[in-house]
């Protein structure tokens, strides 16, 4: 946590709660969370709830995110969902090139930088995601994995619009595992992340732009966690689909 860069911790729910389950989520986090103000929160529902979701965050300090967008804004692309009709519902940020879609979906760090070029597009603000797996991070290849996700996924924007995305450090090896990062370790590659935006951009962009960790976040190591120089918030998936925990969380990073 650096003073100059505003905490953001974002929930996302991957394929969980429907439009009634994410009504009593959503109520949950507003009683508890209603007056922080030190935290940007924001929630990324699935796409069928984000309605439901919109109606309840419009009066709160809760922003709402997606977990995914098309790079096309319209057009014959079946099944897809474009930045327009994101707005529609007041969506605010967009979780790009989660690791889960770089694996199942097959997205490349090409069509990671078209998505954040509409995402840009359409003023929603990207949480781009990159991250080692287990078997690069064993082959000492952290580093060169990350430069490479970076350069290719955040190509073809302007420090100006760099500055307003958001980038999620998410180790493969610790999503949904339980093994989270040590600080030390979150912190070496933050600062990692941070020495390549200021080469690909400049120094003063870096300086600007917030860098979440993910992977296993939990109450209980939040705190250590964002104490660290760098780490600029959150990205929680298991642990944001309660209230209790997610709000612990929010709380605990103050
Ligand atoms: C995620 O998928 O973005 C994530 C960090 O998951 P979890 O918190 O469950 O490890």
């Amino acid at each position: 946590m650096d003073k100059n860069r505003k905490l953001i911790i974002a929930g996302n729910w991957k394929q969980n709660k429907t439009a009634a389950e994410a009504h009593d989520l959503v109520v949950g986090l507003k009683r508890e969370l209603g007056t922080v103000k030190e935290v940007d929160i924001v929630v990324c529902p699935p796409f069928t709830a984000l309605n439901e979701v919109s109606k309840l965050v419009l009066d709160s300090n809760i922003w709402l995110g997606a977990q995914n967008m098309s790079e096309h804004n319209t057009g014959a692309y079946t099944g897809e969902i474009g930045a327009g009709m994101l707005k529609e519902f007041s969506v605010r940020y967009v979780i790009l090139g989660h690791s889960e879609r770089r694996e199942y979906q097959k997205e490349s760090d090409a069509l990671v930088s078209a998505k954040l070029q509409a995402a840009h597009g359409a003023s929603l603000k990207p949480i781009v995601c990159v991250g080692e797996t287990l078997t690069e991070r064993e082959a000492n290849q952290t580093e060169e994995v990350l430069a490479r996700q970076l350069k290719g996924s955040l190509a073809g924007i302007t420090g100006e619009l760099m500055e307003e995305t958001i980038v999620a450090y998410e180790p493969v090896w610790a999503i949904g595992t339980g093994k989270v990062a040590t600080p030390d370790q979150a912190q070496a590659v933050h600062a990692f992340i941070r020495s390549k935006i200021s080469e690909l951009f400049n120094p003063s962009v870096a300086k600007h732009v917030r860098i979440q960790y993910g992977g296993s976040v939990k109450p209980g190591n939040t705190r250590e966690l964002m104490s660290q120089p760098d780490v600029d918030g959150a990205l929680v998936g298991g642990a944001a689909l309660e209230v209790r925990s997610f709000s612990d969380i929010i709380k605990n990073s103050i």
